[in-house]
């Protein structure tokens, strides 16, 4: 899936396919993006960065997705794909990581509560 300022990009290029299909039909949240007036270059690592520029490199796309009014689509839509590259919804992708695991691990736990009633309900 495109980052929201590639897919911009692509859009501007008459008759191109979409890479990986996405954002071919500019969706709202999309369409809204803060991202879109800023350097693409800010949300996605460039090859051997060093990690105090990467630290920089990514406060500085935070701020960008920090007044940004699509951030929670925006988020949910990283989280979703899940996309595992740069910046999106002011998450990393490490810090993408770390919300799908916690979600997964909140799932099981629901799903064992729920097992749980089920055999108290089907014992009583
Ligand atoms: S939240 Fe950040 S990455 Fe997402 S659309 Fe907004 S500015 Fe771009």
């Amino acid at each position: 899936m495109l980052h929201p300022i590639e897919a911009r990009l692509d859009a501007n290029r008459s008759n191109v396919p979409v890479r990986g299909g996405g954002f071919a039909d500019d969706s709202p949240w999309h369409s809204n993006a803060a991202c879109r007036r800023d350097e693409a270059g800010l949300f996605f690592a460039p090859s051997k960065e060093p990690t105090a520029a990467r630290l920089s490199r990514e406060e500085q796309a935070k701020r960008v997705c920090g007044r940004c009014p699509v951030l929670l689509e925006c988020r949910e839509h990283a989280l979703l794909q899940p996309e595992p590259y740069g910046v999106w919804g002011g998450l990393t992708a490490a810090e993408r990581r770390v919300v799908l695991a916690r979600r997964r691990r909140r799932e099981q736990e629901l799903r064992e509560a729920a097992r749980r009633g089920a055999q108290v309900a089907a014992a009583g």
